[in-house]
């Protein structure tokens, strides 16, 4: 086997690789869902590293938009908690050149049929959209977001049950890549993250910033935190209902203490017990809302003092992904011209 291609299956530059997308206003579900679980892989050591996708924020946002948000977004991840000493940060068009090579590349090895075929492209053009009125981005997103994994060399990618067709496009055009020109594309493997729902306050479907009312976003402030949960939807006593399942799971998952975890528990067996609890739940809900908010809201205002800080961030995640990048392409030219 060739030189360059002999360890290529442990020849991973990255642990965990993860995107986000850079469009403001986080709810207080985006960090449970999926920024709260990037902080305790940070804490596991493992080389993460976060990319703002502002290539793929471009299929249904103006550039100017997209690129105003990346900073935004950087201070919301690290207001929430992200560590730049132990994640790299870095802005996906940084690479663009080595992503868009590899994007073409890869786009050789399936077919449109295939692409359009894929569960969460076929999903998104049977909502909203129609391949009569979405454009072309949104059919390759699929391929441009393989390029993403495969020119950092990622082991693991973290993705919900419903992102688990992306990961499988992935591994399909690598091991499509390495059968044609040698092994050359370590395969990731997908780390399914724990499901973890949290509902509108008022029981409307999932908590979604196209729903402001029924969510809560990072920036509300104590006074519209206390409004909205006044407003939530709870049930009878005795009674266990989805959305009253979800408001104690959102206290679960603020909780800080052994204290707070088991005042949490005595609400709900109260309730169960048919007591009436459900004012004084909401204004322990309303505790940890605020208390987790103003603690964020402080982190992410010190962030912005700090001069350069996010500039730095992003030189140094640049510096880090564009190595792995044209080190990627290089083994991937070596294959190509054998
Ligand atoms: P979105 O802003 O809707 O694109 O969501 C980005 C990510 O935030 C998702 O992939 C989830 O990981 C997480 N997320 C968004 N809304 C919720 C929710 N209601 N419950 C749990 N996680 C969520």
């Amino acid at each position: 086997m060739d030189e360059i291609n002999k360890d290529y299956k442990e020849n991973y530059a990255v642990d965990v690789l993860t995107g986000v997308r850079p469009t403001g206003n986080l709810t207080i579900a985006n960090y449970l869902g999926a920024i709260k679980p990037l902080t305790e892989l940070q804490a596991q050591g493992l080389k993460t590293v976060i990319f703002v996708a502002d290539m793929h924020g471009l299929t249904d946002n103006e550039p100017k938009i997209v690129k105003s948000n990346i900073k935004e977004i950087i201070a919301d991840y690290l207001g929430l908690g992200i560590d730049p000493k132990k994640i790299f940060i870095y802005v996906q068009s940084d690479i663009s050149t080595e992503l868009l090579e590899l994007t073409m590349l890869l786009l050789r090895h399936i077919t449109v049929a295939e692409l359009l075929r894929i569960p969460t492209l076929k999903d998104k053009l049977k909502q909203n959209q129609t391949p009569e009125n979405a454009n072309t981005l949104l059919a390759i997103y699929p391929v441009l977001m393989a390029a993403d994994i495969l020119i950092q060399r990622s082991k693991f990618i973290p993705v919900g049950e419903d992102q688990k067709s992306h990961i499988e496009v992935t591994k399909l055009l690598a091991r499509r890549f390495n059968s044609k020109y040698g092994n050359t594309l370590p395969v990731p493997e997908m780390q399914l993250i724990k499901p973890l729902k949290i509902l509108g306050l008022k029981g409307l479907g999932k908590m979604s910033k196209s729903d402001p009312d029924n969510a809560i976003f990072l920036t509300d402030s104590p006074e519209i935190v206390a409004k909205k949960i006044k407003g939530a939807e709870t049930a009878n006593p005795g009674e266990m209902t989805p959305i009253l399942e979800s408001h104690f799971l959102l206290a679960r998952e603020l909780c800080k203490s052994d204290e707070e975890f088991e005042k949490n528990k005595q609400f709900e067996i109260d309730h169960l017990l048919g007591k009436k609890v459900m004012g004084e739940f909401k204004g322990f809900l309303e505790m940890l809302v605020v208390n987790f908010l103003s603690e964020f809201q402080d982190k992410r205002s010190e962030v912005l003092k700090q001069e350069n800080l996010i500039e730095e961030i992003i030189q140094q995640g640049k510096n880090f992904a564009s190595k792995n990048a044209k080190d990627t392409l290089e083994q991937i030219r070596f294959s190509l011209n054998k």
